[in-house]
């Protein structure tokens, strides 16, 4: 039986240390928040950035457009937030609505205020494993496999889903470690391939948005399970992976909810820190 890898508890031990950072500053740091529109999944991850905030000292200012607004409104009041000295650190909530691309919007924040760590800038030196400001989800995901205690060297690790904010990024960090990473993605599950890579992975981290879509009888002995995914099936919240049986056959899996959701808060306000250094 696997055990469980509490992100919800580690968080709360990382909060901690962060909190002394921050209290270590010279000012208090100001993270602005940008939300368009409204979205289950978004309101939450806001809200659980300003209790987070108000944890640990941070000034949260949300600033909340209507669904509609334009992209050109959205880059005019970025230009404001880089130029504003009171301003330490940047978040645009995802997902944008559909008439906003997401990646030009990206490229408008100052990359010394990027707090989450999605500028190309930022991301070309996760690259070169120089980065100091990394994507939020993907350090998360990073904190609890060191928190297994695994030596990732020359492991087998598959990431299912290539996204710009998790999967392709935490393909750079895993490199960086030296793991051997293959990257599944719409492709690979047309071809017909997922399940051939998920059964020998040693650490399976899936990031895809479709509730148990990894089947736990697949999951190799021992394996580690890290399921990035969210999915709300009938009042619940489910992973992208059959929890049940996964834990029976892995050493490690996160559960969710109270996974890497925690997590990710955390590593945007590490992040927000190294900002405010600069
Ligand atoms: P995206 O929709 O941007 O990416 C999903 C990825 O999964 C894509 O790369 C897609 O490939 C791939 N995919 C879709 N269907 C399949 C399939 N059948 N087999 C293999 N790959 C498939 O989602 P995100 O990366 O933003 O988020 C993924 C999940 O993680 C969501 O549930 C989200 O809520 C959650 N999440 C959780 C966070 C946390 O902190 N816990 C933070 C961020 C996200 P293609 O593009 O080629 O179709």
């Amino acid at each position: 039986m696997a055990k469980l890898l509490e992100g919800k508890i580690i968080a709360e031990r990382i909060k901690e240390e962060l909190k002394k950072s921050i209290q270590s500053l010279e000012i208090k740091p100001v993270l602005a928040s940008i939300q368009v529109g409204t979205n289950a999944g978004t309101n939450s991850y806001v809200l659980s950035q300003q209790k987070t905030a108000q944890m640990l000292g941070v000034d949260y200012r949300l600033k909340e457009f209507a669904g509609d607004v334009s992209e050109a409104e959205l880059i005019d009041f970025i230009h404001k937030l880089n130029s504003d000295k009171t301003v330490n650190g940047i978040i645009v909530q995802m997902p944008l609505p559909e008439h906003i691309d997401c990646r030009k919007i990206i490229q408008f924040i100052k990359p010394q205020k990027d707090a989450e760590g999605v500028h190309p800038e930022n991301i070309g030196k996760v690259l070169y494993g120089q980065g100091k400001i990394l994507p939020c989800t993907p350090a998360a995901v990073m904190e609890l496999l060191n928190e297994t205690g695994i030596d990732l060297y020359g492991k087998e690790v598959v990431v299912v889903g290539h996204s710009d904010i998790v999967g392709r990024p935490l393909s750079l960090l895993l490199l960086n470690r030296f793991s051997t990473v293959t990257v599944c993605h719409i492709a690979t599950s047309k071809a017909g391939k997922l399940e051939e890579h998920v059964k020998r992975a040693d650490v399976l981290i899936v990031a895809v948005g479709k509730a148990e879509l990894i089947k736990g009888e697949l999951v190799k002995e021992k394996a580690i399970v890290i399921d990035v995914g969210i999915n709300r099936v009938g009042g619940k919240i489910v992973g992208d992976v059959e929890f049940e049986q996964a834990q029976k056959r892995a050493s490690f899996i996160t559960p969710v909810p109270g996974g890497v959701g925690p997590l990710t808060v955390a590593m945007l306000m590490r992040n927000l820190i190294e900002t405010t250094k600069v």
